[in-house]
């Protein structure tokens, strides 16, 4: 469908004396019969040339030289070949230079792979990085001399590691020892920009570790994320096939892709382990993580805030994390798992389950699958709870705390949050108790004591 759009658009600026063609992820991942994102073509056209020929058009990245054309629902970036000025902050070009060819353009690019464009009318590609023969051997290569195109825009390093693992490609020869040498360009990179690459990285590889891994070996988390490094070779237990590092890896990739926010969680859960780990006094070699779970917490905040993580992911992710820990088995009571549903949330509860069977299938040992199994049937009577409606938060308690305070004739105040508490915990205990008379009889009881 968008090679038609993409063909329409190049025609139209064909006939206005222009050359123009796709470029960007949206060759590469036809190319690879992969889904593909967003359309981008690039233009001999410049953007006041390219805003006269349609009709929906927004000037959303002037600077750059690009303009945004709607076609129906679809917003397709148009850009003008440029090449990119100097950069003396490692981080953005000091000034956009237009060129008058698709070669010089593609030379600005960061990947071979990403390098390659395509002429929809005449069905032909311009490919003067050998970025086909790339795609076809799964290597990533820098376009130009990897040193300098690292230095100028430590984002590519990022990016490299993204895209060695949605895309499986292999670093070309020696290209890992320059991401390594260059590392220091992602100080320059701006925390929101970190936390979309490693966002991209969870939404899309189904194999995140690949990344992770390559991230590891060309030491970027020193600078962008250190919390990860004490999980290296920390040892843990009979219960755990590999390390804290390789554990967490493993549940990442365990999430599938899509679940960004659980798959953060599972990189942030064991964080604590490292500070907590108290080794076994007759079993040299076996470690214990009592309370890990809160430093974990502590610390996933602390990148949250420091990655800027909306509000609303800052919230899924913390809970997750303070949450790993609470193992509900099948000898629980319904009192209990209701108590468990109140602390995880119930809008929560998918996400929980995905962490879960994440972070067992990630202990590597015999009896994973038999621990699986204990959750499918926790995970039934879970849902089973639900489906009764029983009262999990004050909001569905059958008085208020207005009722409270006009039918025991005491004026509202901080005395009726623990009240409504009490009246929860006695409402999880036993959901019958859940109406008015009750709950004003067991109110009075508790005020009296
Ligand atoms: P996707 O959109 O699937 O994440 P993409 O390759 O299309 O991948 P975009 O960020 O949409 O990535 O960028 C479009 C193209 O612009 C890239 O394919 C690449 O050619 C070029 N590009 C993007 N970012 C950079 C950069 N930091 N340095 C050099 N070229 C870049
Ligand atoms: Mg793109």
């Amino acid at each position: 469908m968008s090679g038609a759009l993409a063909r329409k658009l190049c025609r139209r600026l064909k006939d206005a004396g222009h050359s123009a063609y796709v470029v960007g992820g949206w060759t590469r991942d036809t190319l690879l019969g992969r889904p593909c994102g967003d359309l981008d073509l690039a233009t001999s056209a410049h953007p006041e040339q390219v805003t006269a020929l349609f009709d929906r058009v927004y000037p959303t990245g002037i600077a750059h030289g690009t303009v945004t054309v709607v076609e129906g629902e679809q917003p397709i970036e148009i850009t003008t070949y440029r090449r990119e000025g100097l950069y003396s902050d490692g981080r953005r070009p000091d000034s956009v230079n237009f060129v008058s060819t698709i070669e010089e353009d593609l030379a600005r690019r960061d990947f071979t792979v990403n390098a390659i464009a395509w002429e929809p009318l005449e069905d032909r590609y311009v490919d003067p990085f050998d970025g086909l023969a790339d795609l076809k051997t799964r290597t990533l290569r820098a376009v130009g001399k990897p040193e300098e195109r690292f230095r100028e825009d430590g984002l590519r390093l990022l990016r490299g590691m993204r895209f060695a693992a949605t895309h499986h490609l292999m670093p070309a020869p020696g290209l890992e020892d320059i991401m390594s040498a260059t590392n220091g360009a992602l100080h320059g990179i701006a925390s929101e920009r970190i936390e979309r690459e490693f966002s991209l990285l969870f939404e899309r590889a189904e194999q995140p570790s690949i990344g992770l891994n390559l991230a590891l070996r060309c030491g970027f988390f020193e600078i962008v994320l250190p919390e990860l490094l004490p999980l290296v070779g920390q040892a843990q237990n009979r219960h755990h096939a590999f390390d804290c590092w390789q554990h967490t890896l493993a549940a990442v990739d365990a999430v599938p892709s899509g679940h960004v926010a659980v798959r953060w969680a599972a990189l942030m859960h064991d964080l604590g382990k490292p500070h907590s780990a108290e080794e076994h006094e007759e079993n040299k070699g076996e470690f214990r993580f009592f309370g890990h779970e809160k430093i974990s917490l502590e610390q996933a905040r602390q990148i949250g805030e420091r990655l800027r993580f909306s509000g609303h992911r800052r919230r899924r992710v913390e809970g997750l994390v303070a949450t790993h820990m609470l193992h509900p088995n099948d000898d629980w009571s319904e009192a209990a798992l209701r108590r468990l549903l109140r602390k995880i949330e119930p809008q929560n509860l998918d996400d929980y389950l995905l962490l879960k069977r994440a972070d067992i299938r990630a202990k590597g040992t015999p009896d994973v699958a038999s621990i699986l199994l204990d959750v499918d049937e926790v995970e039934l009577r879970l849902r089973a709870e639900l489906e009764k409606g029983s009262a999990l938060s004050r909001k569905d308690l059958a008085v208020d705390g207005r009722q409270l305070s006009a039918a025991l004739d005491r004026p509202a105040g901080p005395w009726l949050g623990p009240l409504l508490a009490h009246l929860l915990d006695q409402v999880i205990e036993d959901p019958s108790r859940n109406d008015e008379e009750t709950l004003l009889r067991l109110a009075k009881l508790w005020l009296e004591l």
